[in-house]
C-alpha cells in the first residue's frame, strides 16, 4: 500500500533523510520508533508530499506521490492534483490541528464535501456514524475548545477517516495529552487497526506497539536502522543503536 523508496531529504546543510525504504501492506500497522530528530515527522510528511524529496520516490496504491511519470521523465503534479492524492493519504497530528471556528461535525463534513464533492447529507451522515465509533456522538454541535485534549484527537481521527482514505498517518498522536487521556485515544486507534485500516504510526508508546503492531520500525539519523515484528525489534534488537534506545524508552 505504501512504499518509500530510497528517499533523501535535505533542509540547507541538514541531511534528514538518508536513503529511507519502507514498505507498508495493506492492512497493516507500522510503528515507527525514534529519537527526536531522526526525521520521523520528515518521514511522514513526505508521504502526502507536505515536504518534497530530494531523491527517491514514494508511492500509495501504486500511485507515485506528486509525480507523474511519462517515459522516463518524472513530472510534478499540480498542488490541484497533490490536493487530491492526500484525500487518500489521512494525517493526524500532535496538536489536532481542528477548525476551531467549526463544530465537530463541521469539522467532519468540511473535506469530503469541499474536496470528494460528497453531498452534505451524505457527509454528516458518514460524520455522525464517525463520531459515534469514537465515542462521541453526543458531541456532534460542540466547538473543538470545548472538548478535552483526548476528544479532541478522537475528532481529528474521525475527521481524517471520513475521507475514506487508503491509509492513516499518524505523528504522536498522543504526546500532547496529559498521561489520564492517552489510553482513550490508543484504544481508538486499536480499534481501527482491529477493522483493517493501514496505519503508520510514530509514537513512543513501547507497550502500544507491541500489542497492535505488524511491524516496528526503528530510526536513527534519517535511516531506518531496524525493522521486524514487534517481538523481534522490541524483545530481541539486533542493532545496538535500538538496544541503546529502548533501554531508555522501556
Ligand atoms: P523527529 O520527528 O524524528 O523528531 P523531524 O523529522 O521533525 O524529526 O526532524 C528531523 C530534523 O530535521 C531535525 O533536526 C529538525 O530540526 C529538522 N527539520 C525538520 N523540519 C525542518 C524544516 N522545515 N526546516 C529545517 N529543518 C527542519
Ligand atoms: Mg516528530
Amino acid at each position: 500500500m505504501v512504499d518509500v523508496h530510497g528517499v533523501h531529504k535535505t533542509f540547507g546543510p541538514l541531511e534528514v533523510l538518508r536513503g529511507v525504504d519502507l514498505k507498508v501492506r495493506e492492512g497493516e500497522v507500522t510503528v515507527i520508533l525514534g529519537p527526536s530528530g531522526s526525521g520521523k515527522s520528515t518521514l511522514l510528511r513526505t508521504i502526502n508530499h507536505l515536504e518534497k524529496v530530494d531523491r527517491g520516490w514514494i508511492s500509495v496504491d501504486g500511485e507515485l506521490i506528486g509525480y507523474r511519470r511519462s517515459g522516463n521523465k518524472l513530472h510534478e503534479l499540480k498542488e490541484k492534483e497533490v490536493a487530491k492524492q492526500r484525500t487518500n493519504i489521512g494525517f493526524v497530528f500532535q496538536n489536532f490541528h481542528l477548525f476551531p471556528h467549526l463544530t465537530v461535525l463541521e469539522n467532519l463534513v468540511e473535506a469530503p464535501v469541499a474536496a470528494l464533492r460528497r453531498p452534505r447529507r451524505q457527509a454528516e451522515e458518514t460524520a455522525r456514524r464517525l463520531l459515534a465509533r469514537v465515542g462521541l456522538a453526543d458531541k456532534a454541535d460542540v466547538y473543538p475548545r470545548r472538548l478535552s485534549g483526548g476528544q479532541q484527537q478522537r475528532v481529528a481521527i474521525a475527521r481524517a477517516l471520513a475521507l475514506e482514505p487508503k491509509v492513516l498517518l499518524f505523528d504522536e498522536p498522543t504526546s500532547a495529552l496529559d498521561p489520564e487521556l492517552v489510553g482513550e485515544v490508543l484504544d481508538v486507534i486499536k480499534d481501527l487497526a482491529g477493522t483493517g485500516t493501514t496505519m503508520i504510526v510514530v509514537t513512543h508508546e513501547i507497550g502500544f506497539a507491541r500489542e497492535v503492531a505488524d511491524s516496528v520500525v526503528f530510526m536513527d539519523g534519517g535511516v531506518v536502522v531496524e525493522q521486524g515484528p514487534p517481538a523481534d525489534v522490541l524483545d530481541n534488537p539486533r542493532q545496538e543503536r535500538t538496544r541503546a534506545f529502548l533501554s531508555k524508552v522501556l
